[in-house]
């Protein structure tokens, strides 16, 4: 994916910050790129070969880390932009991570769950010689969840023993911590709640229209819920429902989880039926997207009404749109900032396996708003001090590329 925010936001900031042409080159590129080719026979006796994908941006920081994506239309390219913005993400929460991502492109609704698990396992059996504990940690993303860390623990302690660490957003059972499957929804809202107070929208009369009702999407519109929003819309990939009296989203999560492979067509809620695109375009204050790349763009933001937009997704506004976007005095809180809060929980759940001491909820929970709470300040202190020059996104990079571009030059060549 060339030309995102993210890539101008990169160089924009390396210019700024005076980096040599070499030094640029090393902080735009990633250490290494893989695909691998797996072959599957399906229970129905079909054979099909998926490809995977592993992308280690940097790990100047600490070890790569970064999510597994399961999604038909993955490839090369969105690894190669997803793992860098996971380098500054956790570089800028100051986290001892460095950036990857990477995952498989099937789709994990048209497979059964003895098929995932295999095809989940053979993937390991190709790339666990590039991952580990203190080499490179996967997580959830979208596709993937706590039933998938746990296929990759198993397949990884054939040939390296236990080694909880390995991956985050495992189920407590398998040394997994209380909150991270809440974690970036919850860090959406508390982003969300902080920047209302900068920018004087008033949460508890804001509505709220969330793209996405997985993982992220969910908790996102949960907990804004719990602070007062009033969440107006909501969506999955076959389409979006509006009410602007609200819709009872802790309800709706519940009904969809009762239900296997239920999406909320299949529900009956009390609202309008609409497209994903109507509904980013529907009356609200903000809009949170939480589901995939490119959904804001040249062609709808002149038609955004939120004032504010919370990038639960990463990469969900391309860069036109973000032009139109600022023109239009729109505020986004980027990515790297705003669903941080997943990574730094993954952060306590691999020190936790490193300690093998459970961590408390309380610990947790306090650890989790210092961490994202530095983040936010010293995200407003540089924009600040660039006089508003600065987007939220300009900042957040200045504080991270600078992190790396240090350790880089400390740790030497
Ligand atoms: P998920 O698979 O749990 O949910 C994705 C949601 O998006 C589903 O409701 C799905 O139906 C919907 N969707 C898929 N394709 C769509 C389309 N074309 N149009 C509209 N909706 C569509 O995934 P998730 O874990 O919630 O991840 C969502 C986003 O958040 C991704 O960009 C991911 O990289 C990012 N993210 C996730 C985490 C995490 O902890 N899971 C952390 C940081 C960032």
């Amino acid at each position: 994916m060339k030309n995102t925010t993210h890539e101008r936001a990169l160089k924009s900031v390396m210019g700024k910050l005076g980096c040599s042409e070499e030094m640029s080159k090393l902080l735009d590129s990633s250490q290494r790129e893989v695909i691998v080719e797996i072959p599957l026979k399906r229970e129905n006796g079909d054979i099909k070969v998926f490809k995977g994908y592993r992308v280690q941006h940097s790990d100047a920081l600490g070890p790569f880390k970064g999510g597994l994506r399961f999604h038909p239309d993955v490839d090369l390219n969105h690894f190669v932009s997803l793992a860098s913005v996971m380098t500054w993400k956790t570089a800028l929460v100051n986290i001892p991570f460095g950036g990857a991502k990477g995952g498989i492109n099937c789709d994990p609704k048209e497979l059964s769950e003895h098929d995932l698990e295999i095809l989940t396992k053979r993937y390991i059996e190709k790339i666990g010689m590039l991952i580990g504990p203190n080499i490179d940690i996967p997580a959830p993303d979208m596709g993937t969840g706590e039933r998938e860390m746990a296929w990759i623990l198993q397949a990884y302690a054939k040939n390296h023993g236990h080694q909880p660490g390995v991956v985050t957003g495992k189920s407590e059972q398998l040394g997994g911590i209380v909150g991270r499957k809440e974690a970036t929804g919850k860090g959406v809202a508390y982003f969300t709640k902080l920047a209302c107070l900068r920018e004087a929208i008033e949460l508890e009369k804001a509505k709220v229209i969330i793209q996405g009702f997985g993982n992220v999407g969910q908790s996102a519109a949960i907990n804004l819920e719990k602070l007062g929003a009033n969440i107006v819309g909501i969506s999955d990939r076959y389409g979006g429902v509006y009410n602007e009296n609200g819709l009872k989203v802790e309800s709706i999560a519940k009904m969809l989880g009762e239900m296997k492979n239920a999406s909320l067509k299949d529900l009956d809620i009390d609202g309008e039926y609409i497209s994903n695109e109507e509904l980013l375009c529907a009356p609200c204050d903000i809009l949170v997207p939480a589901a995939i790349e490119g959904v804001v763009n040249s062609k709808n933001a002149d038609e955004i009404q939120a004032r504010l937009i919370v990038e639960g997704a990463n990469l969900p506004v391309t860069r036109d749109g973000e032009d139109i976007l600022l023109n239009n005095n729109v505020k986004i809180i980027p990515d790297l900032l705003a669903n941080s809060g997943g990574v730094t929980v993954s952060f306590f759940e691999w020190s936790q396996n490193a300690q093998r001491y459970p961590w408390k909820p309380e610990k947790v929970e306090r650890e989790f708003e210092r961490v994202l709470k530095n983040a936010w300040n010293n995200v407003c202190e540089v924009k600040e001090c660039a006089k508003q020059t600065h987007s939220y996104r300009e900042a957040a990079y200045t504080i991270a590329v600078n992190r790396v571009r240090e350790t880089l030059i400390k740790r030497g060549f």
